[in-house]
């Protein structure tokens, strides 16, 4: 295996399901959100792992990432978040995987599909309370739910919405959530009123499990708490203090790579692409086999630091698209083949919300950009797949 290596920690992310249910009454349910492959993890052994430490539904972004899950023998419901082509409905219908329906024209295209297989296939109905990205106006919630309900290969097997801001506790942001629940609760009303059962209500993403007990309804859909952080930097703190009890996530991935080379520099010597760092004094660079096509985006650099036995050491020059450097200085006790973590969920080491911060992006996006050519090593003490 290649020295660049995403360590995945299973039981850390148990941790952190441990903590998620604390915020939840016994009988929520747990969706958990395993598109973008796991959010970099691996779908298919954070989706075992969620599962068996309780959870009850998968949530996906593609018909092929819901097929991958199929594959390896999963048999959870499975939720596809985003709407795919029409053409697609076959192939999410063999697969069992549930759609998210929100139009009439999609609803009575997987019902035409569902009779051609003589399955009767449930849908979750999708209201738009304020998101602005796929779901029904709240308005026709009610006709649509009736809709469904009407069709003999539909059944509406639960109902919900999306938060846009419930990471905030902005006071602004916390008006805006309120509402999106407010217009939300109305919906469901209405879907009451008409005679027809919304089955398993659900909205809350992180942000929403954390700050708003009520949005859990039946079941919450964790993505980002599964995999260690906060959606927002800060919330821990934030939450430690409100609920007056530690509420700690525990980052699932290491990155890390090996010292492939160590090589001494003559001070006005420059290092990689456009020259950007020249060494002021005589010192040791350190040759690190990672770049910015594992995900190491170009712009960490210059600023990122990596660490080596608890000591850190900064990046010089460009990140390359597979390599990068660092500076080891003139007297240090850092070994060729000595590993080497970018970030990670040690005390002394950068995580990815650290690096997110200085790229002006996400931990989200940080943890999606670790791409396949980095081999995933899962390490669990369970050690139960
Ligand atoms: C990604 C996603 C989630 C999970 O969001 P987090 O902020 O990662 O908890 C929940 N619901 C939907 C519809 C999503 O797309």
């Amino acid at each position: 295996m290649r020295a660049t290596k995403a360590n995945i920690y299973l039981d850390n992310l148990r941790d952190n399901i441990a903590c998620i249910k604390s915020f939840l009454g016994k009988n929520t349910k747990m969706c958990v959100a395993v598109k973008a492959d796991g959010y970099g993890h691996g779908a298919v052994r954070v989706a075992v792992a969620s599962i068996k430490a309780g959870a009850s539904f998968l949530a996906v972004a593609s018909v092929q990432e819901g097929i991958e899950l199929r594959e390896a023998g999963i048999v959870a419901p499975i939720l596809s978040l985003s709407l795919p082509l029409k053409e697609e409905i076959p192939l999410l219908l063999v697969h069992s995987i549930t759609p998210l329906v929100f139009d009439e024209e999609f609803i009575i295209s997987v019902n035409s599909v569902a009779e051609n297989m003589h399955r009767k296939i449930p849908v979750h109905l999708k209201i738009d309370t304020g998101m602005g990205r796929v779901g029904c106006k709240p308005e026709n919630a009610s006709r649509l739910a009736h809709l469904i309900d009407s069709l003999p290969w539909l059944y509406l097997e639960g109902c919900c919405t999306h938060f846009a801001a419930s990471e905030s506790p902005e006071e602004d942001d916390v008006a805006y959530t309120k509402q999106q629940i407010k217009v939300f609760n109305d919906a469901i009303a209405d879907i009451r009123a008409a005679g027809i059962d919304p089955g398993i209500i659900h909205c809350a993403n992180t942000g929403a499990i954390f700050l708003y007990p009520e949005a859990h309804f039946d079941m919450v859909r964790p993505g980002i708490a599964i995999y260690g952080y906060f959606p927002e930097p800060g919330l821990g703190e934030y939450l430690t203090k409100k609920e007056n009890r530690k509420t700690e996530l525990k980052p699932v991935m290491e990155l890390c790579t090996q010292v492939v080379a160590i090589k001494h520099f003559k001070k006005g010597e420059s290092i990689s692409y456009n020259r950007t760092w020249v060494a002021e004094e005589d010192c040791d660079i350190g040759v690190l086999p990672v770049g910015y096509a594992d995900g190491l985006m170009r712009r960490f650099s210059p600023g990122l630091n990596v660490v080596i036995n608890g000591k850190k050491y900064p990046v010089v020059g460009r990140i390359c698209m597979d390599q990068c450097m660092i500076c080891l200085g003139n007297n240090h006790d850092v070994h060729r083949w000595d590993k080497v973590v970018i970030f990670g969920p040690g005390e002394d080491c950068l995580n990815a919300e650290d690096l997110a911060e200085s790229a002006g992006t996400i931990s989200y996006e940080i943890l999606c950009a670790i791409n396949k050519r980095v081999p995933r090593v899962y390490i669990d003490t369970e050690k139960n797949y």
